[in-house]
């Protein structure tokens, strides 16, 4: 067989046409929505320049490369055949030239792939930042593909035009940065459309609560665009930096894309020289913009980061390790918190203690592994029958307490007894082949809407009830007089 082909359905063809066929079966519309977006960028770039000039804002290479980091699908090889046609086509639109953007093209796609190739091996830590980490190698991520883009643009303008690659290349870095530290946070960020949904409804309540930030930032934009000067950027300061103490990672991407275009905009506007006559200043003023957006994600990170060591820190001093129920004193504040609030609304309330069967048994036949283990399955079982308002507790050992807001005596007797049957119902195989079926008593004190009592006089009444139904015979439950 030549080298090179394949036998495809009995017929020798060529590789090369086996995997182009393979491509173009495999067109999604994510590829698609990847080439177009090249293509519009590019275009609209190339059109709204000077022919001599490169592009003001080539923000093509940006979207891509955040594009193909953030949904990996658009990385496929038919992703990076539109993008290339979308940058081919949108260039030679506005361009014209054919060698030229033939090469600027290349120059633009390695960049990419360089840039690409060491974001995806960070992919878990720069998709959906939690931590600085990730913001670290966006930034690693980042220089990689502006510094191979800028040395292989600045090599062709040279070819090209004769112009100083040198200058070429710095004014490239520059702007490449500038538009990759705005622009891909942004579209690592976004979040899946689930979740969107619940930020959306959450972020409502959120943003009730903390719009002051915000408003401090739109109220320095407004100073800014009054008085001018070199110094807007350190000016809208503190609002970036409380924006980034209060709000999501994305949210502060948003702000700071936002932030850097409208300085932009006000430096337009204020007819700031953007040529490479001015090259060091349009270069300063772009890494600055582009630092200043790392450092608000950096701390939007660590706050995030700090938030979450906080969150899980929380829950471990309130949660028990082994069931995953609140702990005796999480279980007392929380209580104590709803008890007052339903003796403020005269409502009843009733409490169930919980104790499992002859348990000191279950160690002492099968191990304290095997207990565990038991252990773990009652309280699953209880947990899936709690509704959203009841409170459940491990008070210590193998008992458990359950606050039932609003219930009256039939309606925890109901409860009660439901409980005894579904644990009844359980086969635990607690040894190889071996199963237990556990059973607990259930000591329920119900109060009336009249009634106005503590938490601990509560749970020795229901202590008092529960050694009633262990008198009784066990797998029960008994209601305190
Ligand atoms: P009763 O029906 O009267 O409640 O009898 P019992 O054996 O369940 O009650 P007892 O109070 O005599 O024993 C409770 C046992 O629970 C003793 C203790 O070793 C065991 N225990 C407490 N906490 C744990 C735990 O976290 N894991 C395991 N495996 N056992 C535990
Ligand atoms: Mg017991
Ligand atoms: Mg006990």
């Amino acid at each position: 067989m030549a080298a090179g082909a394949v036998a495809g359905e009995g017929v020798l063809m060529p590789a090369f046409e086996i995997r182009a066929n393979r491509v173009a079966a495999g067109f999604r519309l994510e590829h698609a929505v990847l080439g177009a977006t090249v293509l519009v960028a590019c275009a609209v770039a190339t059109t709204s320049k000077s022919p001599s000039l490169l592009s003001f804002f080539w923000l093509s290479n940006a979207l891509m490369l955040g594009l193909i980091v953030r949904f990996p699908v658009m990385a496929q090889p038919q992703g990076w055949v539109l993008a290339t046609l979308g940058f081919l086509l949108g260039s030679y639109a506005g361009e014209g030239w054919f060698l030229k953007v033939l090469l600027l093209t290349l120059a633009n796609l390695v960049g990419i792939a360089c840039g690409w190739l060491y974001l995806r091996q960070h992919a878990a830590s720069v998709v959906q930042m939690r931590s600085p980490v990730g913001v670290f190698h966006v930034v690693v991520g980042v220089c990689i593909a502006s510094a191979v883009g800028a040395l292989l643009g600045g090599g062709a303008m040279q070819y090209l035009l004769q112009r100083s690659w040198q200058r070429t290349a710095m004014m490239w870095f520059g702007a490449e940065m500038m538009h990759m530290c705005l622009i891909i946070p942004l579209l690592l960020n976004v979040p899946p459309l689930g979740a969107a949904r619940r930020l959306w409804r959450s972020g409502e309540r959120a943003w009730g609560r903390s719009v002051a930030p915000l408003a401090v930032l739109v109220v320095l934009m407004g100073v800014g665009l009054y008085i001018g000067g070199p110094g807007v950027p350190l000016l809208l300061l503190p609002g970036l930096v409380l924006c980034a103490l209060s709000y999501r990672v994305f949210t502060v991407s948003l702000l700071c894309f936002l932030a850097g275009s409208w300085h932009v905009f006000l430096l337009v506007l204020n007819d700031f020289d953007f040529s490479s006559q001015n090259a060091e200043a349009a270069m300063s003023m772009r890494l600055g913009l582009s630092m200043l957006s790392v450092t608000l994600l950096t701390v939007a990170c660590a706050r995030n980061h700090w938030g979450d060591a906080m969150a899980r820190l929380e829950h471990s001093s309130t949660h028990d390790h082994l069931t995953g129920m609140l702990t005796r004193a999480a279980f007392s504040e929380q209580a104590h918190r709803i008890l007052a609030r339903l003796a403020h609304g005269r409502q009843p309330v009733a409490l169930l203690m919980l104790d499992l069967d002859w348990f000191k048994r279950v160690n002492d036949t099968y191990g304290h592994a095997a207990g565990d283990v038991v252990l773990q399955a009652v309280s699953r079982t209880v947990v899936q029958s709690l509704r959203p308002h009841e409170l459940l507790g491990r008070m210590g050992g193998e008992e458990f307490a359950l606050l039932l807001p609003g219930a009256d005596a039939q309606e925890a007797s109901a409860t009660a007894e439901r409980l005894c049957a579904a644990i009844r119902a359980l086969t635990i195989e607690v040894d190889e082949g071996k199963t237990l079926r556990p059973t607990i008593s259930i000591g329920v004190v119900a109060l009336d809407a009249t009634d106005t009592l503590t938490l601990s006089v509560l749970l020795r009444k229901a202590d008092l009830a529960l050694y009633s139904a262990k008198e009784n015979g066990r797998d029960g439950f008994c209601l305190s007089a």
